[in-house]
């Protein structure tokens, strides 16, 4: 029933073999800034390719500062603890996300809770969040707090999903009436924009993750950005053992982690960083045919990128039009050796996170009832 995607998939990669569904893509510059670290013999915790893909990162994003660490859940975790996330507050974020958006809460110590998402960016919804404020949150002179669970909503945290950009300028607007910090996850969002920003530098802080399925990869890897030069200092401190600084003393002032992002991985990293631009034209290029593809197709509906957005369309969406057609479509297509997946399941569908608060998730089931993602890696260059 399928073929004709297969097919196409197929011809576009030309291959008869195995299609994965993302998988980094190397050149002659990565092996010569990996080789150059590993002669360097720093490889470690410290080294000039960490500073320089630091100073490369921001550059390229256009804010102060940023701040690389070993993953992208580590950068979550430190930059909802910088924007003020203490023990048994609240955070609210989207129920249709990455495990580690709702893991780096909790090992915060706090609660998610979860509000529904937009079907057109898939991101969380401006309208949800305001309607679940009006119901449940009480601004005290303490801050606000959730008047049911009496707990104090201590950030939000919307997630850029696949690479399209959420509404996060009217986030933003909503959460400053309230004063509730924004942290951005753009781990899969880098070189997206909104209104010609990137994605991640629209919060006070952003993270990004250079996990090895993502559009650049320096095998494990994430990053904290801000405009906020204190905030920065505080992350880069945190993240690197609390250690101050001074000659040969051991002296931490605080319990920090062991965060930091080694200098091997770093050297990828800005070899990656390098090529990103030349790997989204390939990507906007499949998107593109996948669209133009669809478009004559009856089963279902290519995501796009909203409006006044550029999408770096990490991985590319399908809406299945009939619901039962989802099952069927993954099992043809994965026989026959093109991998498609779908959706997370939604956070409170996980065991651990069956007992949180949520609001009504009509769009995030509605999507995760229709949702598969499709081959969309950069083609090697021939
Ligand atoms: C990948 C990802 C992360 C975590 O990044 P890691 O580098 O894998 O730790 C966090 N949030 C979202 C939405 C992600 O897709």
């Amino acid at each position: 029933m399928f073929e004709d995607i297969i097919q196409f998939i197929r011809n576009w990669y030309s291959t008869d073999d195995f299609i994965p569904l993302h998988v980094p893509l190397f050149s002659e510059l990565d092996r010569e800034y990996v080789m150059d670290a590993i002669d360097s013999t720093f490889v470690s915790s410290v080294g000039e390719y960490v500073n320089r893909f630091e100073r490369e990162l921001a550059q390229y994003l256009g804010v102060r500062r940023a701040v690389a660490t070993i993953n992208g859940t580590a950068a979550l975790q430190v930059a909802l603890r910088l924007a003020g996330v203490e023990a048994h507050t609240e955070v609210i974020t989207q129920p249709l996300t990455f495990v580690a958006t709702a893991n780096a809460i909790v090992y915060n110590n706090a609660h998610p809770v979860f509000v529904d998402v937009d079907r057109e960016t898939m991101g969380l919804s401006p309208s949800s969040l305001e309607m679940f404020l009006q119901e449940y949150a009480e601004k005290r002179d303490e801050g606000v707090f959730n008047k049911l669970s009496g707990r104090r909503i201590s950030a939000i945290l919307p997630v850029h999903i696949f690479g399209h950009p959420c509404k996060i300028e009217d986030l933003i607007n909503l959460t400053e009436i309230w004063q509730i910090p924004v942290v951005e996850d753009a781990a899969e969002a880098l070189g997206s924009t909104r209104n010609g920003k990137r994605c991640g530098t629209f919060a006070k802080l952003g993270i990004f993750s250079f996990n090895g399925n993502k559009t650049i990869t320096c095998g494990g890897g994430g990053a904290i950005v801000t405009d906020d030069e204190t905030l920065a200092d505080k992350a880069k401190h945190l993240t690197t053992t609390a250690k101050t600084s001074h000659p040969w003393e051991y002296i931490h002032d605080q319990i920090g982690y062991n965060y930091r992002m080694p200098n091997l991985n770093a050297a990828l990293a800005c070899a990656q960083l390098n090529q990103l631009d030349s790997f989204l034209v390939d990507k906007r290029k499949l998107s593109n045919a996948y669209e133009a593809f669809f478009k004559e197709k009856e089963f279902g509906l290519f995501v796009s990128e909203p409006e006044k957005c550029q999408s770096n369309y990490w991985l590319n969406t399908l809406l299945m039009k009939n619901e039962g057609e989802k099952e069927t479509f993954l099992k043809e297509t994965n026989e026959a050796g093109v991998m498609t997946r779908p959706i997370w399941q939604l956070m409170p569908e996980l065991e651990m996170y069956r007992n949180c608060q949520t609001g009504p998730l009509d769009n995030a089931r509605w999507l995760q009832e229709r949702a598969v993602n499709l081959p969309s890696s950069v083609r090697a260059r021939s």
